[in-house]
């Protein structure tokens, strides 16, 4: 019968067989009992595997632990039998599943689980290895110091081995990890556990059989001193590891950041590769195509005027991208801008840079108003940087506004602030491009085709406002016009406002 939370699994099949079997041998040495020769002895060894246990030093994250109890199971074993071994073996497993669920308690279930598998894994494997003990040494008839080395040393390595191979078995069948991999994590422990279980439990029967209780009692001490001392060691070594693990982190952590940064200037890189390949070819081909035009000659006066006219305007285009490129470059290096700040009026400024753009405005027909005797608004500032400023965002609302459209210039003082908004007619931009539009290089996917510009100008108009402590601000629709908002602080006794 199944469960509907432990469904029928080979993880599940195995791990209940495991325990079947550690059940089976811990009644089967239940039964061997009453036949153990000194009874008293016995439960000292069982108390001594348990209290040993208490010490145990859990590694690795718990999955392999170097127990000096496995010392006290092997000495149990070569003095009363492999049954004897299981016993003690048992008891000290109970032990260590209660301690560690106490400290971590993962249900009922899993709890059970956790206990069977534990009895199983260590029962089984001092079984077989009792049972190549008992084997080995009935073969060393004339009771050889080497071959009783020999009985020890094979039975220790069977205990450990065993013990770790029934746990991989379980751990692979539980995530399907590599079991060879599983080894190569976990075989640190094998030499000391073989050496615990060797030595250890060799030397802990000799006192035994030699010095009976008193022999038991020398050596408690020193075993759960010694393990404890490398309980201590471990842990030591553990943090070192941590300490190391955190250092090697924060250095992925540093090289993350430059793959980042590396990363961010080969976009740049790119960006700048964009521009001077599609935005510089315009104003180049139209300069060499007109100036071929030219060079056949036989033209009218105003049909050369015209062409004039035009290759001046990509001269122009052309020495605005480099200028902005070299601009943003200055503007973006990290360096604070420097501002030459006078006094000036804020609202005549709009009035001169209008003039400048009205031509362009015109060729489109397009209305650009703006206040031409405006109330005086005086602001602290850099005049020329402001004037760059107010020039890009109404060149810009020219530029992205259809013919017989309209573009509105107009300044105002509010919440100590002085405020111009450049509002048009024109495309608009979608709303998910909004948020991007003064990051370097960003320009409206569609309005490619409808100007040339490099998206460096609103990247420009941001540091340069921001370096006044000033906003830029902007609202939109597509299809519908935009209105750009620069905000910059006014001192109230600098602001004259009639
Ligand atoms: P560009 O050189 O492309 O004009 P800007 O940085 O000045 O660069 O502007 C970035 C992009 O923002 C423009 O390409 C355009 O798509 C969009 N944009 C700027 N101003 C307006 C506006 N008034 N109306 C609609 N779109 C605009």
């Amino acid at each position: 019968m199944s469960h509907s939370n432990s469904p029928v699994t080979a993880r599940n099949i195995y791990l209940t067989v495991v325990s079947l079997f550690g059940i089976g041998l811990v009644v089967y040495g239940l039964i061997s009992l009453p036949s153990f020769e000194s009874p008293t002895n016995f439960l000292l060894l069982v108390l001594l595997g348990i209290s040993a246990q208490i010490t145990s030093t859990v590694l690795s994250g718990g999955d392999i632990a170097v127990e000096v109890s496995t010392a006290v199971s092997m000495a149990t074993l070569s003095l009363y039998g492999r049954e004897a071994g299981v016993l003690v073996a048992a008891s000290a497993l109970i032990t260590l599943s209660v301690l560690s669920l106490r400290a971590n308690w993962p249900g009922w279930a899993r709890a059970v689980e956790r206990i069977g598998f534990n009895i199983g894994m260590g029962t089984i494997s001092i079984f077989l290895a009792g049972t190549l003990f008992d084997l080995l040494n009935a073969l060393n008839t004339q009771n050889l110091v080497v071959q009783t080395f020999i009985s020890w040393l094979s039975a220790a390595i069977v205990n450990d081995q065993i013990n770790l191979w029934l746990l991989i078995a379980l751990l692979h069948l539980q995530s399907q990890a590599d079991p060879r991999k599983l080894w190569h994590q976990n075989k640190w422990a094998i030499p000391i556990n073989v050496l615990v279980m060797s030595a250890g439990g060799g030397v802990l029967a000799f006192a035994v059989e030699q010095f009976d209780i008193i022999g038991m009692g020398i050596f408690f001490l020193p075993i759960v001193l010694s393990a404890y001392a490398f309980r201590l060691y471990v842990n030591q070594t553990k943090q070192q590891m941590e300490r190391l693990e955190e250092l090697v982190a924060a250095r992925t952590n540093d090289l993350r950041a430059a793959n980042a940064e590396l990363a961010e200037l080969h976009k740049t890189k790119d960006a700048y590769l964009a521009v001077l390949t599609h935005d510089m070819r315009t104003p180049l081909s139209s300069i060499k195509g007109y100036a071929s035009v030219l060079s056949k000659g036989n033209l009218a006066e105003d049909q050369q005027r015209h062409i004039a006219k035009i290759l001046t305007r990509s001269q122009d285009s052309l020495m605005e991208i480099v200028n902005n490129i070299l601009e943003i470059e200055n503007l973006q290096s990290g360096t604070p801008i420097e501002l030459d700040r006078t006094d000036f009026d804020l609202a005549y400024l709009i009035v001169l840079v209008s003039e400048t753009i009205q031509a362009q405005a015109r060729e489109k027909n397009i209305s650009l108003q703006y206040d031409e005797n405006p109330t005086e608004i005086n602001v602290n500032g850099d005049r020329e940087k402001i004037k760059r400023v107010l020039t890009n965002l109404i060149a810009n609302a020219v530029k992205y506004t259809e013919e017989n459209g309209t573009v509105t210039a107009k300044a105002r003082v509010e919440d100590g602030y002085a405020v111009v908004d450049v509002v048009d007619t024109g495309y608009g931009i979608p709303a998910d491009e909004l948020p991007y539009i003064f990051d370097r290089f960003r320009r409206v996917k569609g309005h490619r085709h409808i100007a040339v510009g490099t998206g460096l100008g609103l990247a420009i108009v941001k540091s340069l406002v921001e370096a006044h402590q000033g906003q830029i601000l902007v609202t939109s629709e597509e299809g519908a016009g935009s209105t750009f908002t620069m905000k910059l602080p006014l001192q109230t006794d600098d602001a004259l406002v009639a």
